[in-house]
């Protein structure tokens, strides 16, 4: 099989070809390119069985589209999320989805502490008045989590890995979930989504995105919260609306506000960098404010994150290869 690798950092080519060397198998063969999977990059996949995609890939109709004519039949995406992909799209070509659920669950949840705790004693207004000689404690105030109350929004691998850290700080760990982790039940109390806003002193995000979750912070979900709250999305940047989120810091509702995904993640916003871009991007704004941290989607970025999706993507092109189902699918076309 031959898999055309979209987007590759180096990184990615490490991780790939160690994955590669300890399968000791002939049967696949990997071409990196830089270029990520778009229409006008598609075409590149001819002579393909398969493109290796990821969250910032565009999977859309007219990609799934041109990757069908070159004759590919499976996308791999290595990553968990799949709402850059056009399944019903995928479907009606016969294009096979996999992904690499819960790789490292721990990864993207200790990410999601590192931001709360980053934002509550402000330590990137910290780090940078120590460098610039000021010791003084002036504006770097904050709160225990020990005793205060943690909403987890979305209980599967990550929000349940994010329970079970807010558990050790000595929090109370209140959730909201459309399906209840029974592994959660000794600590985790479940409520109703405007029991987890108005009680938590830290509300996490670990929802998918999907239509229901779309917005699902908005100025309505925000007036909700309690004052000083501090948000954390490290799930996708849609489910907070930015513009709401901006009126919410204005109105001084956040202690702090640490977001490793954002709503513009998909435009290149700072690689472009032009005046323009900067000037109507809502990321943008929200780094004008002091107390908002933003990460570039690294939650996943730890090494043993990078092996666990390097042989769970290999993995799932054998079973294609092999004809066989996988709890990795996405959909279930061309079986
Ligand atoms: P998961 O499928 O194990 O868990 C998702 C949970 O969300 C499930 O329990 C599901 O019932 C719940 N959910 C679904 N709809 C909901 C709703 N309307 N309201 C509340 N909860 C709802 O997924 P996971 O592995 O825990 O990953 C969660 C998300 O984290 C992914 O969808 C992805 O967007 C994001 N992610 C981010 C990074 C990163 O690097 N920052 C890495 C991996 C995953």
């Amino acid at each position: 099989m031959k898999i055309l690798f979209y987007d590759t950092k180096s990184y990615d080519k490490d991780s790939f070809e160690a994955a590669v060397q300890k399968l000791d198998s002939t049967e696949i063969e990997i071409e990196f390119i830089k270029s990520d999977l778009d229409p006008r990059t598609a075409a590149l996949a001819e002579g393909c069985d398969a493109v290796c995609a990821f969250v910032s890939s565009n999977v859309g109709a007219k990609t799934l589209d041109i990757l069908h004519n070159k004759g590919v039949r499976l996308v791999l995406m290595r990553c968990a999320g799949f709402n850059n992909v056009d399944l019903i799209k995928a479907e009606e070509c016969g294009i096979r989805i996999m992904r690499v659920p819960g790789y490292s669950p721990e990864a993207v949840a200790e990410h999601a502490i590192a931001l709360a705790l980053a934002c509550n004693r402000r330590l990137y207004k910290a780090y940078n008045k120590v460098r610039e000689n000021d010791f003084s404690l002036s504006g770097l105030m904050g709160i225990n989590f020990n005793g205060k109350t943690a909403g987890i929004i979305g209980t599967g691998k990550i929000g349940a890995a994010m329970c079970r850290i807010c558990r050790g700080f000595g929090m109370k760990v209140i959730a909201y979930d459309v399906y209840q982790n029974p592994a959660l039940k000794d600590f985790v109390e479940y409520v109703s989504l405007d029991e987890l806003l108005a009680q938590s002193d830290l509300i996490s995000l670990h929802c998918p995105l999907m239509d229901s979750t779309y917005h699902l912070i908005n100025i309505d979900t925000i007036k909700k919260m309690k004052d000083g709250v501090i948000l954390v999305n490290t799930s996708r940047g849609a489910l907070v609306k930015t513009d709401d989120l901006v009126d919410g810091i204005r109105m001084h509702k956040f202690a702090g506000v640490g977001l490793d995904v954002y709503e513009e993640e998909t435009k290149n916003v700072f690689e472009d960098r032009s005046d323009e871009i900067l000037e109507h991007s809502t990321t943008a704004r929200l780094l004008s404010f002091p107390n908002v941290m933003i990460t570039s989607h690294q939650g996943f970025f730890t090494k043993e994150a990078l092996t666990a999706i390097a042989e769970t993507t290999l993995e799932n092109a054998l079973h294609y290869i092999a004809g066989k189902p996988s709890p990795n699918d996405v959909n279930q076309s061309s079986l």
